[in-house]
């Protein structure tokens, strides 16, 4: 039926009574709206029985990883409170983290391993000139390859290979300078795997020297590589192409929300891959306003942070936990900090569990089943996953702790650890 013209004369109380609260919401005027949104909120993880944690691991997906800054929470909010025209927010929020970045262009996606899925998407469109609808098959069809290390294939291998791609493994540089052919549409790096912490790896300077001598364009996956804060514009100006960060880790923004950031001629790619648009590969991985704007306002919060007090923050709450553990029988602690990726302190706990009563692996199901449930790292207990750690080490992560948490996991570890045989 036609809109008559009569439709804008309803009358605003008919809309109240009949459209609900929504419609009528958006007729009030700001002042309702904020009144209204100052009403105490639902607490639905209690409402759903969801146990609240605290974070003594870090920015791991299955703990929500960060719980975003202060700023970001309150821009979130205020985004949901009007719609907008996406390829707007996604244009302009580009263009500004650009700048503040100090790169040509970028894209919020939904997190690092999107943003490696519309990375790929993006250099396979520039390789073959591809519309968004002829990939994966297109890609597929022609054989189109990512080169990689042997030593940096892991799990989000798959975020490119659902481009269509496959994957070409290179050992030696040789090897590497040997890989590329006419159907090489980019290489991938996987940052902390680099030659601080994988001997024999081919460095970052030599790997991008080589694909650009091919024309080949460079992706870097540095989702967990921040602090220091600086590595945000670090592996741009170095050269890589395209270079992805995690938005809801150390930049402490939602935890749906990362970054792709590089050269415009394929972050612009990128975005036609992306959501909104509907015959494209990014388009499950879309991004909503709030998270969007979210993402831009954890660049600004990080960008007001420094390395210094981040680190000096994680040592304070690492003397806390230590100061607990005073006359523990057999315990020593040790401060590591891993050389690239989750680069802040970490607190090594080591004890003879024989003497003390309990093993490591215990203590992190008694943490976890209290009341107030606390999450070790998942190092805890494990030969090798951080370094210096094994069966007889308990692993905290602090660098995710609240206000006041250090002091809570200090008080629960000491009242385990203690009772134990001494
Ligand atoms: C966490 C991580 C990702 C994925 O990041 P999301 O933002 O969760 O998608 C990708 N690569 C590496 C190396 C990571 O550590």
């Amino acid at each position: 039926m036609p809109r008559r013209a009569d439709d804008r004369s309803i009358s605003r109380r008919r809309l109240l009574g009949a459209a609900g609260a929504t419609v009528a919401a958006s007729l009030l005027p700001p002042s309702a709206v904020a009144a209204a949104a100052a009403e105490p909120a639902v607490d639905y993880y209690d409402k759903l029985g969801v146990a609240k944690i605290i974070n003594a691991a870090g920015t791991y997906t299955y703990l929500t990883a960060a719980v975003m800054a202060p700023p970001v929470q309150r821009a979130v909010a205020m985004a949901a409170h009007h719609p907008v025209r996406l390829k707007d927010l996604q244009r302009a929020s580009g263009e500004y983290i650009a700048k503040r970045l100090k790169c040509e262009g970028a894209v919020v996606s939904s997190g690092a391993s999107a943003a490696l899925t519309l990375g790929t998407a993006a250099c396979v469109a520039a390789k073959g000139n591809l519309k968004s609808n002829e990939i994966p098959l297109q890609a597929r069809e022609r054989g189109y390859e990512v080169i990689v290390q042997k030593k940096h294939r892991y799990e989000y291998d798959h975020a490119m290979l659902i481009c269509g791609v496959t994957i070409r493994e290179v050992g030696s540089l040789e090897e590497y300078k040997s890989a590329f052919n006419e159907r090489t549409v980019m290489t991938n790096y996987f940052n902390s795997a680099g030659p601080e912490s994988e001997p024999g790896i081919i460095d970052r300077e030599t790997w991008l020297k080589v694909a650009h001598e091919h024309g080949v364009p460079c992706h870097l996956d540095a989702a967990a590589d921040v602090p220091p804060i600086s590595n945000l514009w670090k592996y741009t100006e170095m050269g890589f192409d395209l270079v992805c960060f995690s938005g809801g880790k150390g930049l402490r923004g939602p935890q749906n929300a990362g970054l792709l950031l590089g050269k415009k001629r394929l972050t612009d790619l990128a975005l036609e891959n992306d959501s909104p648009n509907s015959d494209a590969v990014g388009r499950g991985m879309k991004v909503a306003k709030e998270q969007m704007v979210g993402m831009v306002a954890a660049v600004d919060w990080i960008l007001e942070q420094n390395d210094e007090a981040i680190q000096a923050e994680s040592m304070r709450r690492i003397r806390t936990i230590e100061a607990a553990l005073k006359g523990i029988p057999t315990v020593t602690t040790t401060v590591n900090v891993p050389p690239v990726a989750n680069h802040v302190p970490h607190l090594l706990i080591k004890y003879d569990p024989a003497t003390v009563g309990i093993k490591p692996l215990e203590v992190a199901a008694k943490l976890r089943s209290q009341k107030q449930s606390i999450e070790l790292s998942p190092a805890t207990g494990v030969r090798g996953r951080i370094e210096g750690a094994d069966e007889n080490t308990i692993v905290v992560g602090v660098w995710m702790l609240q206000p006041g948490e250090a002091e809570i996991v200090a008080s629960s570890l000491r009242q385990v650890l203690k009772p134990a045989k001494a």
